[in-house]
This record gives C-alpha cells, sequence and structure tokens, in this order.
C-alpha cells in the first residue's frame, strides 16, 4: 500500500527511483464485472459509465479533436498519460482519433504504469467495451508481459503508437525529460487512495517534458492536487465533475521550471549530461528522401521505422540482396539472456527482444522464415547452474518469459535425453536474418540500391546536404539525413573513424537433416543450435576476434559440432557423420569496445574535445555548451551477435531521434547507446 505523504502540505516531493519493480495488478471484480484494485482499494473508472468519463475528462478537456484538425501532414501528436490501466482511455482516443479525417499525423500515446494488468485481467477488463472490441483486440495481441521498462508497440501501419513504461509514474517519466507533450491525462487512483502518485515532483516531470502549449486534464478536484499543480506553475481551471463527482480539474502546463532552470540541472535532480543530448531535428522536407547505407539488420529496421512514419528511404548496400553480412547466417537465435537482478542493460535487451518478436509477428510467416518454438539455455556447470538458481529464486521474471526445467522437463521439450536442466525461454525461437531484412524493405517508401557500394561521404556546408560518393568518385546521392548502418566497414568514412568497432568472425555449420530425429526447440550452451529448417540443421557459432579470413574453415566446423556435443552428444553424434559435407557461413559481427550499440547522431570530435575539456580535470564538472553534431548524420552500428533483439529497436530509436519524436527506450540508455561516449570517456580518463 502507498505510504502517507511526508511533508506538512500534504504532498510528496520525493520522487524516488523504483526499487521495488513493477508486480502486476491485484484486482478483484465487483457485481457489475467491473475491475476494482485491490492494491488501492479504488475503481479503473468511472461506475456511471468509463468510455463516457474518458470523453469527457480526458478528450473534451484537452480539446484533442479540435487540436488534431490543426495538425500538419505528418506531425505527430504526444498525449501521456498516468496509469494505462486497463487500456480504456487508451482505446478511447484511438476510436476518437480515427473518426477525424484521413490524415497522415500519427498519434504518439505514451503511458506510465506501476502495477500492469496481465493479459488475461486486461482480456476481462476490456470485454466490457464491444464498441471497442476491434481496437482491444489488436492491443491485446501486442500487449507485453510484465517486464520493468520501456515497451514500444505499434498499431495501423505506425499511424499510432503505444509507449508503455512499466515503472512508478514518477521515475518512469524521467524517460520522457525534454521531450514534448502536447497534452496529458492525469489519471491514477484518487490522491485520498493514492496520495504517493500526485506528487509536486510528479508536476515538475510533467512540466519538463511538456510543449509550449501543453494542456492536461484530470478527474480529481482535490485542494492537495490543485494546489500542487498551481505551484508548479500550471495554470487550473475546474469544470463540473463526470457522473457524481463535483468538479475536474484542466488547464495548461507551463514548462517555465524546464527553462528557468539551469540546463545540467534538472528540478528533478537528473543530471542531464548535456553532451549526451538529442540533436536538433533537422529533417525539414519529409518528400526529400533519407539515405541509409547497409542492408543487414541495422540498415533494414532503420529504413522500415523511417518508412513507418511517412519517411521515403533510399538505401545502399555493396551487397547483392538483403543480409549479405553478419544478418545472413540461415538461421539465429532470438531470446534475451537474462541476469538474476534486472540491470538497464538486461531492461534493454529484454525490450528489444520483445519488440523483435512483435516485429516478427506482424511481418513474417512462423514456421519457415522464423519459429516461436522456444530456447533452452542449458546450465553447462556449477556457476551457471548457480546463476540460474538466483534468477528463479528472485522472482524479477515472470513464467511465461522464462522459467527453470530439471534434465528431464528439458529432455522433453527437445525431443532428445539431456543430462543438463537449465532455462527455458517459451516465446523465444529462431529466426532467418536475411528473410527478416527482406521484409523489411519490402516497405513501399523503400527503395533498396543493390551492388552500389558507398565509397566516400562529404558534406556541402552551403546546401547543407551530404553526398554519396561511389569508388570513381561519382556522386551516387544526396541527403540531409544519412544513415550509415554498415557494421565495422563504416569506419572507411573519415567522419567514422574513431568509432571503437570491431569485427569479430563466426562461423556457422550447416548439414543436411537427412533422417535425424527432429529436434523441437533451439538448444544453447556455450554456442546453439536450433530445430532443422529448410531439411538442414544450422549451429555454431565460432567467435574469433582475430582471424580476418572469410574463407570456411573446417576445424570451425569441427569445434561448431563441439559445442552441440557439450549440450546434446546423442544429436552431435547423429550429425558427425554429415559433417565431411557441411556448408558454413562466414560472417563479421561488429562490436564496440563496450559490447553495446552505437546508436545516434554523430558527434563533431574536434568540438566535443574542446567544448567538454574540462571534464578531464574534474568529471563532475558542469558545462552547458549543448553538443555539437555533423549535421543530419546519424549511425546504428555495433550490434555484435545480438543483432536480432538490439537492431530493430535501435531503428526505432533512431528514427525517433531524427524526427524530433518521444524515444522508445530509457532515457539512460539512449545515452549509454549514445555514439559520443567513447569520447567523452576518454576525456574524462585524461586519454586525448
Ligand atoms: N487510465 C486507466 C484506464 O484507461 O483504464 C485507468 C487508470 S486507474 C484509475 C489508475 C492506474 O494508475 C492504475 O492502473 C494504477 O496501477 C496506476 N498507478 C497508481 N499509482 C501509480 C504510480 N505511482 N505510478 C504509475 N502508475 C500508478
Amino acid at each position: 500500500m502507498p505510504t502517507q505523504p511526508s511533508s506538512p502540505d500534504g504532498v510528496d516531493r520525493r520522487c524516488d527511483a523504483n526499487t521495488e519493480g513493477t508486480g502486476s495488478a491485484q484486482l478483484s471484480w465487483d457485481e457489475h464485472g467491473l475491475p476494482v484494485s485491490n492494491q488501492f482499494g479504488d475503481f479503473y473508472f468511472s461506475r456511471a459509465n468509463g468510455l463516457e468519463e474518458t470523453g469527457y475528462v480526458f478528450l473534451q478537456h484537452n480539446q484533442l479533436p479540435q487540436r488534431w484538425q490543426a495538425l500538419k501532414p505528418d506531425q505527430a501528436f504526444v498525449i501521456a498519460e498516468t496509469g494505462f490501466g486497463t487500456g480504456l482511455n487508451f482505446l478511447t482516443c484511438w476510436q476518437s482519433w480515427n473518426q477525424q479525417p484521413a490524415s497522415t499525423a500519427r498519434l504518439h500515446f505514451i503511458s506510465v504504469e506501476r502495477y500492469p494488468l496481465t493479459t488475461a485481467q486486461l482480456t476481462r477488463a476490456l470485454a466490457l467495451w464491444p464498441q471497442l472490441a476491434e481496437l482491444a483486440e489488436q492491443l491485446l495481441q501486442q500487449y507485453p508481459i510484465i517486464a520493468n521498462g520501456i515497451h514500444r508497440l505499434r498499431f495501423d501501419h505506425d499511424r499510432i503508437s503505444l509507449t508503455l513504461i512499466f515503472d512508478d509514474a514518477c521515475h518512469g517519466l524521467k524517460n520522457l525529460n525534454g521531450q514534448h507533450v502536447d497534452a496529458w491525462f492525469l489519471d491514477g487512483f484518487s490522491p485520498e487512495k493514492n496520495p504517493q502518485m500526485w506528487t509536486q515532483a510528479l508536476f515538475s516531470e510533467i512540466a519538463c517534458s511538456s510543449a509550449a502549449d501543453a494542456t492536461f486534464s484530470t478527474f480529481t478536484a482535490a485542494s492537495s492536487v490543485r494546489r500542487a499543480l498551481q505551484s508548479s506553475g500550471f495554470t487550473v481551471e475546474r469544470a463540473r465533475g463526470f457522473g457524481k463527482k463535483r468538479e475536474m480539474l484542466y488547464g495548461l502546463v507551463h514548462n517555465k521550471q524546464a527553462t528557468e532552470t539551469l540546463p545540467t540541472q534538472q528540478p528533478n535532480g537528473l543530471s542531464t549530461q548535456l553532451w549526451f543530448d538529442r540533436p536538433i531535428s533537422s529533417r525539414s522536407d519529409p518528400n526529400i528522401p533519407i539515405c541509409v547505407i547497409g542492408a543487414g539488420l541495422a540498415g533494414a529496421s532503420t529504413a522500415f521505422a523511417l518508412a513507418q512514419r511517412g519517411c521515403k528511404v533510399e538505401l545502399f548496400e555493396r551487397g547483392s540482396e538483403p543480409g549479405c553480412g553478419a544478418s545472413g547466417n540461415p538461421q539465429g537465435v532470438l531470446y534475451a539472456k537474462l541476469p538474476a537482478v534486472p540491470t538497464l542493460h538486461s531492461r534493454t535487451h529484454l525490450s528489444g527482444y520483445l519488440y523483435s518478436l512483435r516485429i516478427l509477428q506482424q511481418q513474417l510467416t512462423a514456421g519457415q522464415q522464423w519459429s516461436p518454438c522456444g530456447v533452452l539455455q542449458l546450465a553447462l556447470d556449477d556457476k551457471q547452474q548457480a546463476k540460474n538458481d538466483a534468477l528463479l529464486s528472485q522472482g524479477h521474471y515472470p513464467n511465461n518469459l522464462v522459467l527453470g526445467v530439471n534434465p528431464q522437463q528439458a529432455s522433453q521439450l527437445a525431443g532428445y535425453p539431456l543430462t543438463q536442466g537449465g532455462l527455458f525461454y517459451p516465446g523465444a525461437g529462431w529466426v532467418s536474418p536475411a528473410k527478416l531484412c527482406q521484409q523489411l524493405l519490402e516497405h513501399p517508401n523503400i527503395v533498396c540500391h543493390f551492388n552500389q557500394p558507398v565509397d566516400s561521404i562529404e558534406y556541402q556546408p552551403a546546401q547543407q546536404r551530404w553526398t554519396l560518393l561511389n569508388t570513381q568518385r561519382q556522386q551516387i546521392a544526396t541527403a540531409t539525413i544519412l544513415v550509415v548502418a554498415n557494421a565495422h566497414e563504416a569506419k572507411q568514412f573519415p567522419q567514422l573513424a574513431q568509432l571503437p568497432l570491431k569485427p569479430i568472425r563466426g562461423q556457422t555449420t550447416s548439414v543436411a537433416a537427412n533422417s535425424i530425429p527432429e529436434l523441437k526447440t533451439v538448444l544453447c550452451g556455450n554456442g546453439y543450435i536450433a530445430p532443422a529448417n529448410n531439411q538442414r540443421f544450422c549451429f555454431g557459432a565460432s567467435f574469433d576476434l582475430h582471424n580476418h579470413d572469410s574463407n570456411i574453415s573446417p576445424s570451425d566446423h569441427r569445434h561448431n559440432l563441439e559445442l552441440v556435443e557439450q549440450v546434446c552428444p546423442p544429436l552431435a553424434s547423429q550429425l558427425e557423420p554429415q559433417l565431411p559435407a557441411a556448408q558454413g557461413r562466414v560472417g563479421f559481427r561488429c562490436a564496440a569496445s563496450d559490447y553495446l550499440p552505437i546508436v545516434g547522431a554523430v558527434p563533431d570530435h574536434d568540438e566535443f574535445i574542446s567544448a567538454y575539456a574540462p571534464l578531464g580535470k574534474d568529471a563532475k564538472a558542469v558545462i552547458d555548451t549543448p553538443p555539437s553534431h555533423l549535421r543530419g548524420l546519424f549511425v546504428n552500428l555495433g550490434h555484435g551477435s545480438k543483432g536480432l533483439i538490439t537492431a530493430p529497436l535501435a531503428g526505432e530509436l533512431l528514427a525517433d531521434l531524427i524526427l524530433g519524436e518521444p524515444l522508445a527506450v530509457e532515457h539512460k540508455l539512449a545515452q549509454a547507446l549514445n555514439p559520443a561516449r567513447f569520447i567523452i570517456k576518454k576525456l574524462i580518463k585524461g586519454a586525448i
């Protein structure tokens, strides 16, 4: 239960990090079948008529239909809400948006929820609204498992996007810092039942993330809320409340605090580390194509995310088809290996994994191009077993994400006798990465130019555009926005030569399945083997930092077989006779020195060094110089062997950065992926 506010005016100014995790909603259902929260002892919506309440309190008092009519083509309108609950507000909004005259404008709905409903609870709650059934069905199909973090869902070919932040409202909204929300739905249970949420700290967050003319509305007229809103600088009006409620509040948010406070120290105490600030959106004419270099997972995902938002994309690829590089293995494993206690990185891998699953469900045919057959991560030694035990006992992850299995259960899942137990990820599986790239690039807004290597890129300041040149120094294309996503080859461009990228050789092995008994799930240990596809087993993969040979090595085939032997000797002995006729593929994974992807705007190296040099003397120096970027140049690189789970989400993040929209990942993570991090680290270490 929420604790009581600590200050004399009844308003809690704390904004603690979410240390408790989210946990799911505890519900009861009243005699009319309406959901009631056991945690708060309150109803999710008005007992009179929840749908009409949403229309009256939130749509009408934020003047949404009128404001939507004034949107320009391709403009995104951003709504943010405290308390997603049953999603009734979101669905009502979406329905109302659909009733507007057709346009290319997009609706971006962000909602933060501390106690998410499970899919089963949501299904039951939404069944109350047959008029929303069609939209509810789409929401339910994509609704994520309950895992703390940010989840991006897209509907109607991206005309609607939903960013669910499963976290405490105040802490979760920090992720919106510096973004521009147009309208706020202040929901959440009543201030008497949930005083911990209605804090001045929350309203300060809201002020920091609001557009200049942002509005808000709320069902409550509690005087503690009104006073806290007013003292945060909001203009507050009162109106008749819905149903039996006497009054409600609505008005204007002033982001005065954000502008008056020192840019390096926001009112929420979050150091903005100004050098990681997002670039000023440099997109001018939506009809000018954005250029992307590289047709692997990173390039294809970026092109797709931009194309979905209505941008025209021209993509250039040295090879003859999508996925010619490391994204071309016949089968890649799709799962997020989780630590016992979630970290920023693991939350990202998890959000990325869930995002990729949603993309796959929408874009590929299960069976031939990918399969959610599950992944068994076997514990090969006591150390791994101890880690698995810790993960299961800490209870941070729901059973539909990961569960512990003993050797008998593992054997049953695999269809082969196994001597080790481990962790089973039931929704995970394998994917043909090249098929995914190909499908994403089929978007009608994308034009691909294969067999078209880009040898150099040059910026023309007068025209504010990039020129792409071939080996004969002939101009191939020009662009105001250019995304480089060609793995370690990016370093050939002098503008990116400073990025610490390295190629890591990986060889996979493929043998005929012949009459080898069926493997039912992916097995992972130190390597992986997937169920046969197209009558072939694919397994691997070697990992070699020092070998740059692209020829197939028979000894690597043997090594890959040994990796299978470690997890399943009976399967390895079935594969062994096929080894002399094995086929294989060599790919070069591209990894950054810190093994995190590099996603975002490219810093102007020299400007950074001179602007942030004081960090060399004092790592905590407050420097209010905004970052200087190579205008219009972005990268999506360094996905290593995790591209299937990181590249699609990184593509989404990059599209958000380029178009100036709310980000698909946590604020801290966007900073951790920022291409400027290497310069800053070096400056702090005194290495430059
Ligand atoms: N907007 C919802 C809908 O359309 O169904 C109804 C919201 S319900 C009245 C309030 C929601 O706020 C609940 O789902 C509750 O779990 C959530 N909530 C309460 N305190 C919160 C907090 N501190 N942070 C985030 N969510 C919170």
